[in-house]
């Protein structure tokens, strides 16, 4: 684990990490004061935040200060600020624990963007089921709202900015930027056709930035120890620390902050090993939507994007899902299939009626009663999916089952040739 002094979210050693008196003890809120007392522009903290190399952490992977650059802050009329706190991709749940033990960063880091993009509103669309999470976020707002930070002419500066929680209604695309923009309007939760963007055309037909939780809750620290420091904690195409949510077969998963580029093994080994003495076999590096990786190519990489692009997946949003020798692949992927058929919206044929057919293929041959010809099928049906959508869910459902075919076929002809599994082989 990082030193305190290398750390961009933890506070969860104090007693009451959630109120404000313990952030502000902690130096919360300094920098939302200076930026207010005009000793930070909107061009010198764009600036600060491309020098420091972070990139979003919701999954894109996008440079977070060229992202904010792209906004018209002369446009007339309202902007917004967006946080993206849906996390609803199975293996993820680090932006859960920032809105629990730190949503006061979350804030600051909301109220410097909405400032540095001209936006006097933001929003923070939090997953429905993180009843929890969103109360402490709620109630952070209040806090910063009674100590003057927060509402009209804040602190005398002149600078009005209002800051709203919003609760999801539970749907996994509504994390895809534009479905969530579609969803804070009251509308279906569905994926728009891009071009426009959301810096164009956004929230209420207005231009729009949306962030990740982890991406916002960094913003503070990053401008009080400056974007060096952030850009040297990481890599040379990925500045910074990282919150990695561990899950799966190890002995102590939980959330793991380390810098970027960290050796995938050291962060198995925060996380206590591969549990009761089995050997590691797979790993999915970046979430469910990211490709598995076997075991030992993951052994060799680092934790960052061009290390694991170039073992053959994704950083994605940093959630790591680890398989042991024990783990039948067939069934992952069934599980993992049967998720984003679920999930998807049903906007495009492809999307709609791809997922189901994906799941029932790998479903019949789970069950034993799988054809020679199915391996061939699953292959075709996802090449027709990837590309020919709106939106990323349809890449994200084929990319599982291309990269467990690839990595894994033979345990899905046991299926076909047996009947079983091949840990039924006996
Ligand atoms: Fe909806 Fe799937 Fe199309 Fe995305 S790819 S818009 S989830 S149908």
């Amino acid at each position: 684990m990082l030193p305190l002094n290398e750390c961009c979210y933890r506070l969860n050693h104090l007693d009451t990490p959630w109120d404000i008196e313990t952030y502000i003890e902690n130096g919360g809120y300094q920098i939302w004061k200076q930026v207010l007392a005009g000793e930070l522009s909107p061009q010198e903290i764009i600036d600060e935040i491309k020098t420091s190399n972070i990139r979003g952490r919701g999954g894109a992977g996008f440079p977070t200060g060229l992202k904010w650059s792209f906004m018209n802050r002369a446009a007339p009329g309202p902007k917004y600020i967006l946080c993206n706190s849906d996390e609803g991709e199975p293996g993820t749940f680090k932006d859960r624990d920032i809105l629990r033990y730190n949503p006061h960063q979350l804030v600051e880091g909301m109220m410097i963007a909405g400032y540095t993009i001209g936006a006097t509103a933001g929003y923070n669309y939090i997953r429905g089921e993180f009843w929890e999470p969103y109360k402490r976020f709620h109630n952070a707002i209040e806090q910063a709202r009674e100590a003057g930070l927060l509402g009209e002419n804040i602190l005398g500066s002149g600078y009005d900015f209002e800051l709203h929680a919003h609760l999801g209604a539970g749907a996994y695309i509504c994390g895809e930027e534009t479905a969530l923009i579609e969803s804070l309007e009251g509308k279906k939760g569905q994926p728009r056709f891009k071009p426009p963007f959301p810096a164009s055309y956004g929230a209420w037909g207005k231009p729009t930035t949306v962030n990740n939780t982890e991406t916002l809750a960094s913003i503070p620290v990053i401008l009080a120890k400056g974007g060096e420091w952030f850009r040297d904690l990481g890599v040379e195409n990925a500045g910074g620390t990282k919150c990695y949510a561990v899950s799966g077969h190890v002995e102590k998963p939980g959330n793991f902050e380390v810098r970027m580029g960290t050796p995938f093994k050291d962060l198995l080994e925060a996380a206590g090993g591969i549990w009761k003495g089995r050997e590691l076999k797979a790993v999915i590096p970046g979430g469910a939507s990211t490709a598995v990786l076997p075991g030992e190519k993951a052994l060799a990489m680092n934790m960052d994007y061009d290390s694991i692009a170039k073992s053959g997946s994704f950083l994605g949003a940093g959630s790591v899902i680890i398989m042991d020798d024990h783990t039948d692949m067939v069934k992952a992927c069934e599980r993992l299939s049967w998720f984003y058929h679920e999930e998807s919206c049903g906007q495009c044929t492809p999307c709609r009626e791809g997922t189901g057919w994906m799941y029932r293929v790998i479903h019949r041959i789970r069950q034993g009663k799988g054809r020679p010809e199915d391996i061939e099928l699953l292959r075709n049906v996802g090449g027709k999916i990837m590309g020919k959508v709106i939106c990323g869910l349809g890449d994200a459902a084929a990319t599982p089952v291309s990269s467990f075919l690839e990595h894994f076929e033979h345990e899905f002809r046991h299926y076909i040739d047996h009947g079983c599994s091949i840990f039924d082989r006996q």
